[in-house]
């Protein structure tokens, strides 16, 4: 843990600084003031502090999984989305069973056992979808684990299937269901939502799928999308949302802050957040979010050279090789990395690298 702490003169700075040290936990008004703290050493020193609280080892780590889209067919029509096509588009996929066997059998031969499986909101695919192939997958690749399909997803899988959050959720674990990616979050706030994304779940919603699959067993992580519309302080009330229902289920395994892709999106004129801004915000989320473990570098959409800086601001985790991603790469953003170039990264920054499991649990050196 970094043992020379910057100084400051103004002082709220330096009573988060004291309370930081203390483990104690800052306020809404506290994490306004960091993302408006222009002082990067000691953001990125205060972050390490409550990094380092958190997660004591001198390592970080990174998951071999692979990406499937098993459709872009999509009735949601979010401003912000360039990977989507409306249904009868000739673009439009959903993907066979065969096929998405053929990306598992890759996904093996690269040493990796985790898929992420999410989709567009398509019109026809229901409950009895989600099963065949879940059960199809475990039958055939019983060593996989299924991180599969967005709060918005399982919300839409629910209306088009008729059935409750509950019953929905049951069933999908009882098919191969293993966690949930927090994707769909983007800003939990309802102006933000309705402004960017009118068609998709509410705030309240996203916050009942994650509250109801913590319930059930399944862990879970969360996401944040910043950069299209919102403010400092919907920013702000994003975090406090998770860190109340974590406060409440203890079933966030991780957090992601990424930016917002804009190219070839309805948002095309939002205005780019920099990698200052990135580190500023990866920074304040790791010391308000006190109950969160683990938080991931986003390489994917800041680079690999930021995504390194990243492990000194809070980060603890590289996130994965990605070794097929479809979503921000249709908004113009095309990073990618191997899983030496993963661990070459993570040594340069003196830490050890290491391979871990959705769970964060270690499998071994990278
Ligand atoms: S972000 Fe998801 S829900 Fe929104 S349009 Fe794109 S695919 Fe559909």
């Amino acid at each position: 843990m970094p043992s020379l702490a910057p100084t400051t003169t103004n002082p709220q700075l330096a009573a988060i600084a004291a309370t930081v040290a203390a483990g104690g936990r800052i306020s809404d008004d506290d994490a306004l003031a960091l993302l408006a703290c222009d002082d990067l050493p000691l953001l990125g020193w205060l972050a390490e502090q409550r990094r380092y609280q958190r997660v004591p080892e001198r390592r970080a780590t990174f998951i071999i999984d692979r990406n499937i889209n098993y459709t872009n067919v999509c009735i949601t029509r979010c401003k912000f989305c360039a990977f989507y096509r409306l249904p009868g588009d000739p673009e439009g996929y959903v993907l066979s069973h065969e096929e998405i066997f053929a990306k598992i059998d890759e996904l093996r031969g690269a040493g990796g056992h985790q898929l992420l499986l999410q989709g567009g909101h398509h019109p026809s695919l229901k409950i009895d979808w989600f099963e065949a192939l879940f059960a199809a997958i475990k039958g055939r690749y019983p060593e996989i684990h299924l991180h599969a399909l967005s709060c918005s997803e399982i919300a839409h899988i629910a209306r088009r299937s008729k059935l409750d959050l509950a019953e929905t959720l049951k069933r999908l674990r009882a098919a191969g269901l293993d966690s949930i990616p927090g994707a769909g979050a983007e800003i939990l706030d309802d102006r933000v939502r309705d402004e960017i994304a009118p068609y998709k779940e509410s705030t309240a919603s996203w916050l009942e799928v994650m509250r109801e699959a913590h319930r059930q067993g399944l862990t879970t992580s969360a996401t944040m999308m910043y950069g299209t519309v919102e403010t400092d302080a919907e920013l702000v009330a994003h975090l406090a949302r998770l860190r109340d229902l974590q406060d409440e289920t203890g079933g966030f395994v991780a957090f992601i802050p990424w930016a917002f892709q804009p190219e070839h999106t309805e948002l095309e004129e939002a205005t780019r957040r920099g990698a200052v801004e990135y580190l500023k915000i990866l920074a304040t989320s790791r010391i308000y979010l006190d109950n969160f473990d683990h938080l991931q570098a986003s390489w994917v959409t800041q680079g690999e050279k930021v995504g390194q800086l990243a492990l000194f601001f809070g980060a603890d985790d590289m996130g994965s090789t990605m070794l097929e991603e479809n979503v921000v790469s249709a908004a113009g953003c095309t990073f990618r990395l191997g899983r030496a170039e993963l661990a070459r990264l993570i040594e340069r920054a003196g830490l050890e690298p290491a391979l871990r499991d959705q769970q964060y649990r270690i499998l071994g050196p990278a």
